[in-house]
This record gives C-alpha cells, structure tokens and sequence, in this order.
C-alpha cells in the first residue's frame, strides 16, 4: 500500500495526532501532487460532485485508501464521486456544461435539476416523520418508531468526509427546504415528556460527533438534567470512527469526550455509539483501534452498522471480515442496510435476492457474538423490512421478509411473502406472493 507519510508530516502539530485537513472541490486536485490520478479521473470527480457532496480528508486520503488499486480501490469509491454515480444522460449533460465554461449559477442550477429527479426525500421523511409540539413542527426531530426518536442537533449537521452513497445527500448540497436540524433541547426535553412511550433519543446528522465536546455536552447535559424516567439509551451516530479516529486522540478534547461519556453512563443511561463501518479496512488501522479501546473504557458500548454497497463491499467474505473484527475489537454487529430509493442507488444498489444470499454467506462463518446483527433491511415508508429469505413454498417461489420495526407497532415481529423477483432492488418493486391483492402493511 502506498502509504505517503511524508505528506502526513507536513499537515504535523503536537505528537502522533496529524492536522485534519479536508478536501473538496476546491482543492482536490492538491491530492495529485503525491497520488496520481488522470486529468480524465478528475474531470469526472469534478462532474458527478457538482451534483453530489464531495468532502473527503487527510486521513481517508493516506491510512485509508490503497492508491495502488484506484480506481477500484474500496475506500476510493467510499469518498470520491464516481463516474457511475449520474445516469449517463445526466452525466452528459453536466459535463458539456462545465466543458462550456457556463458560470457557476447556471451549473448550480443544472445540478438541482439533476437533484430533483434522484428521489431527495425517500421513506416520507417530510411528510410522516416531523412530530409537533403544542402545534409547532420539531423540524429537528423525527418520531417513526415509538420507542426511538431521531435528533438533529443543528451544529451536528456535517461530517468529517462524505460518504459516496449517501443517503442524507441533499442536505450537504445546499438542498436547505431538506435540513433537519434543531438548536436547542428544550423542546426535546417537552416532548420526552409529553412521550413517556420513548426509551431512546438517537443523535444523528450528519455526525454529531463533528461538534467538540463542549458543544456536544450542551445538547446532552441538559437531557440528563432534565430526570426523564422513560429515557434509557442515548445512541450517538456517527461515522468518526472510519474518517477521524484522531477525535478520540486528540490530547485536548479526547479525554474531554470520554468523560462526557463517563458522565452519560454514571448517571445511569445506556450510551451507545452506533458506529457506522463500510468495509474491514475502515478498522485496521492503530487509531481507530485505539479510538475503540477508548470509547469502551468510558462503560459505552459501540454497535455497528453499514449499506451493503455495490462497488465497496457486496461480498460476503468482507462482511463476515469486518464482523469477526469489530467482534474482536468488542463492538456489537447491529444492521446490514439495503441502498435506499434515492440518489445514485442505480450505482450502489444490490437487488434483494443477491443482498440476501451475501448477508447468509457471511452470516454462516462467524460465530453467534457476530449473529447480533440483523439485515439486509430496507428502511422503507412502513418500516425497517427484513430480507429473511429466498424459497419455494407450495409450489411457489417466494421472498420471506419481516417487520423489523414498524410505523403501525402490531406490525412489528409479522413475516410476510413476496413473489420472487431476481431484479427487486426495493420494497416498491415487491408483490404479494400467493396471489394476495397486497402485502399487510398496505392494508
Ligand atoms: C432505524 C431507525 C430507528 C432506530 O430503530 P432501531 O431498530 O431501534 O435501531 C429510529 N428511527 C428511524 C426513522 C429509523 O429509521
Ligand atoms: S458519515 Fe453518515 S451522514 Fe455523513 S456522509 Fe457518511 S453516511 Fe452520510
């Protein structure tokens, strides 16, 4: 792997912690002075991330990519816009403007068209999820399942590089109608209150883990304050731990956040950092153990959680790699997601039927610690669905599926049966098998 140290020395300040830089469209063509990438490479990452966000850093760029297998490269693909990621015609269509030197209005413009037709809201998240306080929207709140509440702390809302396939997408383009987002937790606190159905807040983002510890202890304090019997767990999600392990190191706020974790535990909460990890190699390196080891000391627990992406790590034997290591290194295999129906899901998609025999190939070698997790499930408009098989019954060759969480609770823990369908990528792409006019959740 080459690995260009001396570029990291040159970013240095106090001992083994390196600068964070990061970089974008403005700047990424500095990466060519040590990793080489054609002028064609870098007009198509200049193409697909005026449409796409585009953020990627110094650590992914030296300890995680392996330059000698760009553009192929897992870790590559996780961060860079890929080619494949437009519709060849939207492809097309960006890249004769920028040919044409048009000004960066009119390429804003010709990017939000392009936005608009890759689904930017899937799974109504505007339109079921936004729960109310004495009339007002929480607009940083979502409210789906009854035990588990989503909160956008609004200084949360970016993160330290961008994944590829993101699904949060238009929030990082400017696309503003599409930020969630909340400053204060005083109307979170109401509503906790209000909601005594509610056992866990999840903070998500973006990466709420972007936020120094300070800030990020002005969401929390006031939550353990505030004495709310009903709250049990808070989960922080968070994706530092692939791109910026070096939060947990750092010599001023890393012994800071690990006592606020202390401090979440003391009081009697479960903290549960749900970490999100693409692809074995996102744990191998010497900080992100470290910054594993550390999180853990505090009493936190980390779970773990990915998409199963085409082009980074539809293979099983990546699957059941990465699930041994994170076993080992003490965190808990959560989910295995399905690309959700936006953006470049044509890209990162895997249909349902492969998704499902990759996840029962890796799921079949590791050992039952590793069996914690659940997937491949679809975040969908009803619910979190389960594929939990492929078969044929009377006669019938069908997908077995399940309610894994649900927007209707007595739906929850229901299997059901869909047609086969080598091809389905999506729920939406299902039909009832046996003859049924529609699935339950329809109903
Ligand atoms: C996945 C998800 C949750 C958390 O569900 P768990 O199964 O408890 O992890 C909460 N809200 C929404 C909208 C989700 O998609
Ligand atoms: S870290 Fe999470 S929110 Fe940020 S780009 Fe990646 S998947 Fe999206």
């Amino acid at each position: 792997m080459k690995n260009a140290e001396h570029f990291m020395q040159a970013s240095h300040h106090s001992g083994t912690i390196p600068k964070y830089k990061s970089y974008s469209l403005h700047n990424y063509r500095q990466i060519q002075q040590i990793y080489k990438l054609s002028e064609e490479q870098l007009f198509e990452i200049e193409v697909v991330g005026r449409v796409f966000p585009f953020k990627t850093n110094s650590y992914v760029i030296n300890k995680l990519i392996n330059w000698d297998d760009v553009p192929n490269d897992p870790m590559f693909v996780l961060t860079f816009p890929q080619k494949g990621m437009l519709l060849p015609h939207h492809y097309e269509k960006m890249a004769n403007a920028i040919k044409q030197n048009l000004a960066r209005e009119e390429l804003d413009g010709i990017a939000n068209g392009i936005r608009h037709q890759l689904n930017p809201h899937p799974a109504g998240q505007m339109e079921y999820n936004v729960p109310e306080l004495y009339g007002e929207k929480l607009t940083g709140i979502q409210h789906k399942y009854s035990q588990t509440l989503l909160f956008f702390p609004s200084q949360g809302q970016t993160c330290h590089a961008y994944c590829s396939f993101c699904f949060r997408w238009p929030q990082f383009v400017g696309m503003d109608e599409y930020k969630f987002a909340m400053r204060e937790t005083d109307q979170l606190i109401e509503y906790l209150q209000l909601h005594p159905e509610v056992t866990d807040v999840l903070f998500t983002g973006g990466d709420p883990m972007i936020m120094k510890s300070r800030l990020l202890a002005q969401y929390i304090e006031p939550l353990l304050e505030a004495n709310l019997p009903n709250l049990q767990t808070i989960r922080i999600g968070t994706k530092s731990l692939s791109f910026w392990p070096y939060k947990y190191l750092d010599e001023h706020d890393g012994p800071k956040i690990s006592s606020l974790f202390k401090k979440i535990v003391r009081s009697g909460k479960h903290l549960a950092i749900m970490a999100h990890f693409s692809h074995p190699r996102e744990l191998s390196t010497r900080a992100v153990r470290e910054a594993i080891r550390r999180i853990r000391e505090t009493g936190a627990e980390i779970r773990t959680q990915s998409p199963l992406l085409r082009n980074i790590n539809n293979d099983s034997n990546v699957w059941a790699d990465m699930w041994r290591q994170q076993v080992k290194l003490g965190c808990v295999p959560y989910y295995m997601f399905v690309v959700r129906d936006t953006g470049a899901q044509h890209y990162f998609g895997v249909p349902l039927v492969e998704a499902y025999q990759i996840f029962q190939k890796a799921y079949q070698q590791v050992s039952g610690l590793a069996r914690t997790v659940r997937g491949p499930s679809m975040s969908a408009t009803p619910g979190k669905v389960q594929v939990i098989g492929v078969d044929e019954v009377a006669g019938e060759k069908v997908i077995m599926l399940n309610m894994l969480q649900a927007r209707k609770p007595n739906l929850v823990g229901r299997p059901f049966f869909a047609r086969y369908d080598k091809e389905a990528i999506w729920v939406d792409d299902l039909v009832p098998a046996f003859g049924e006019d529609k699935f339950k959740f329809e109903r």
